[in-house]
């Protein structure tokens, strides 16, 4: 047994008493802006195994909703929408519907063979739920590289064809070897549906695996194929190519060993292929409350956020560092420690609402010349904007809660003035505090270094884009403010536990944050938004060009829809706008967000290519020029 220091054994008590009864209330009022002892408490709930990881859309992140509903209830607030609760449903899985079914014939022959679902061969989970029939291709691995020189579809014609291809490459399962960006299974796919294939049947060859099972049927929010999709077991395609006396295992060997593709139509072999399957929904929920203002400012808001949901037991597609670890993410640090803080700040602010402009109090104190700070100035007592305060449930899946939030705003989306999004706080190192979105108004690099009372080392990142909440409203053309302490060892793995939170290193942020808010909430002019021109293009990884667009994750239609576009980024100089959908990028028809990042891939810097998108009901042909990625 690990050696218990005086701060575990003082934490185990805590817990204990927590557990035990359930977080026991502490009283409100007589606190600083944040209190340490409330932040553990808080953050010991939400963290705890009986959360288990607060995956979204489960009745655990549901638990962790109503806990922190009890709680802005208790500090006084108002509901900004009915009950607290925003929810919103999304795709969480997919399972296979009845109507699967895969069966061939010989050539002239009525009598189909049938392979038994989900035994011989099961969807893969983007494939569509479709129905198709053609002659059986073998097309090797389905690659078309000229990087090394290696094609499948030398000579071969795949139209209206069913196509079976082997995973991998001939190099194996190596994803950084020559073959790897041809290795995707949904490159495959688009490959060969481009190529105008009817269907895709995928094999696992015995040489990257000597298990023969079928793929996990996983939905990877990516939209869907545009056609049939199927894994089938070694044994079940071996079947399909006995009538020409091979084996995947031979074929694959000698592809392997001569590096030269063995592609070709099996003789009077019709393949008839319907895929069924059934997207399942699950709900989330934003927990919303505000703080109303008074005077003439109230009818302004000042957003504040921090998403509650994490991983839950992680897995392969949550976005665990640790995918076969099958243990509780307890999410202490993500984001337990912002929510924790989220809630000492209402209860804070709910009953000490902010008077006048915080700023002018150092100006004072320090003579100097904060009178100067754009438009800061004193306002009349007794006016102050509204504050609303946002745990953002479903941030895990790609930030659905914020996206859902911004798109349907319980207050006119013009009202708002600023938001402030507070996300792995908890793990304050030599004072070192990210401040994300700093250059999205000038007045952030002004207002900060004065309410710095505790002098953290501020390290500022001018982007209002990033892999949290307040990206959903810098797309809204917000000033954003994203606080944190940055990723870390524990960052997405279960061993983020409460253990290793720094509880006065979340003190000190929390109370810069609420300087922040109370400078916002009082002071007459709000601040003036400035979109960010950065030089570094918002892409994804291992994509050589760019086009500066930003994916819109809650699109589950057909295309690439867009919510938003980097300033004088080549979409936008091509007249791209946020809402269009991309359907044919040069000419490659675009299914999904995976096909735009592939077609992407193979984009050649300072080349022109032609768009098709669709704009509400209409369709334009605009150009884009993609611009190289600089790193
Ligand atoms: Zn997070």
């Amino acid at each position: 047994m690990r050696k218990l220091s005086m701060r575990s054994l003082a934490l185990i008590i805590v817990l204990f008493y927590a557990c035990a009864t359930g977080p026991k209330p502490l009283e409100p009022s007589s606190r600083g802006p944040v209190a340490a002892e409330a932040l553990l408490v808080h953050a010991s709930y939400l963290a705890a195994d009986s959360l288990f990881g607060r995956r979204a859309g489960t009745l655990h992140e549901l638990r962790a909703a109503e806990y922190i509903r009890r709680e802005f209830v208790r500090y006084g607030l108002e509901p900004a929408v009915p009950g607290f609760f925003q929810s919103f449903s999304f795709i969480d899985r997919i399972e296979m519907g009845p109507g699967n079914a895969l069966s061939w014939a010989l050539g002239g022959v009525n009598e189909h063979t049938k392979l038994q679902s989900d035994v011989d061969f099961r969807p893969l989970g983007f494939s569509a739920s479709d129905q198709a029939e053609g002659g059986l291709v073998f097309a090797g691995y389905g690659i078309s590289a000229t990087e090394p020189e290696y094609d499948d579809y030398a000579g071969l014609d795949v139209t209206g064809k069913v196509v079976m291809l082997l995973r991998y490459s001939p190099d194996g399962t190596n994803p950084y070897g020559p073959f790897g960006e041809y290795s995707p299974l949904r490159k495959k796919v688009l490959e060969a549906r481009e190529r105008g294939a009817a269907a895709v049947i995928m094999v696992t060859g015995p040489a990257d695996d000597d298990e023969d099972y079928l793929m996990n049927l996983r939905y990877d929010r990516g939209g869907y194929a545009g056609l049939p999709v199927v894994n089938l077991t070694r044994q079940a395609a071996d079947r399909l190519l006995a009538f020409e006396h091979l084996t995947i295992a031979e074929l694959q060997q000698e592809i392997n060993a001569t590096r030269l593709p063995l592609s070709h139509e099996v003789p009077g072999v019709n393949v008839s292929i319907t895929t069924d399957l059934v997207p399942q929904e699950t709900e989330s929920r934003n927990v919303l409350a505000a703080l109303p203002g008074t005077g003439s400012l109230k009818g302004q808001w000042v957003v504040l956020g921090a998403h509650y949901d994490h991983l839950g037991w992680g897995g392969l597609g949550s976005g665990s560092m640790e995918p076969n670890a099958n243990a509780i993410h307890n999410g202490a640090d993500d984001n337990a420690s912002g929510t924790a803080t989220l809630l000492e700040l209402a209860r804070y602010l709910a009953t000490n609402p902010p008077t006048t402009a915080v700023a002018l109090t150092a100006d004072q104190s320090t003579g100097s010349p904060g009178q100067s700070m754009s438009k800061g100035g004193k306002t009349s007592p007794g006016n102050r904007r509204s504050i609303m305060f946002q745990a953002f449930g479903a941030e895990e899946v790609d930030l659905l809660g914020s996206a859902h939030v911004t798109k349907h705003p319980p207050v006119p989306i013009d009202s708002i003035v600023a938001m402030l999004n507070l996300d792995m706080i908890g793990s304050l190192a030599e004072g070192r505090l990210l401040i994300g979105g700093a250059g999205t108004t000038p007045l952030w690099k002004e207002l900060l270094p004065v309410l710095n009372s505790d002098s953290l080392n501020l390290a500022y990142g001018d982007e209002g884009f990033g892999s949290s909440d307040h990206q959903s409203y810098y797309l809204k053309d917000k000033p954003v403010l994203f606080f944190s302490t940055g990723e870390h060892e524990r960052y997405h793995r279960p061993s983020d536990d409460v253990e290793f939170l720094n509880f006065s290193g979340m003190v000190k942020v929390g109370q810069l944050v609420a300087r922040v808010t109370e400078e916002l909430t009082t002071r007459p002019e709000p601040p003036v938004f400035s979109r960010v021109v950065s030089s570094r293009p918002v892409t994804r990884r291992g994509l050589a060009v760019t086009l500066g667009t930003i994916p819109d994750h809650t699109w589950d239609g057909e295309g690439f829809r867009i919510s938003g576009v980097r300033d004088g980024g080549p979409a936008d100089k091509g007249g791209l706008k946020t809402g269009d959908v991309i359907l044919r990028f040069g000419e490659t028809e675009v299914q999904n967000i995976y096909d735009y990042m592939y077609v992407l891939q193979a984009a050649k810097a300072g080349v022109p290519v032609a768009i098709l998108v669709k704009r509400g009901a209409e369709e334009l042909e605009l150009e884009v020029v993609p611009e190289r990625r600089r790193d």
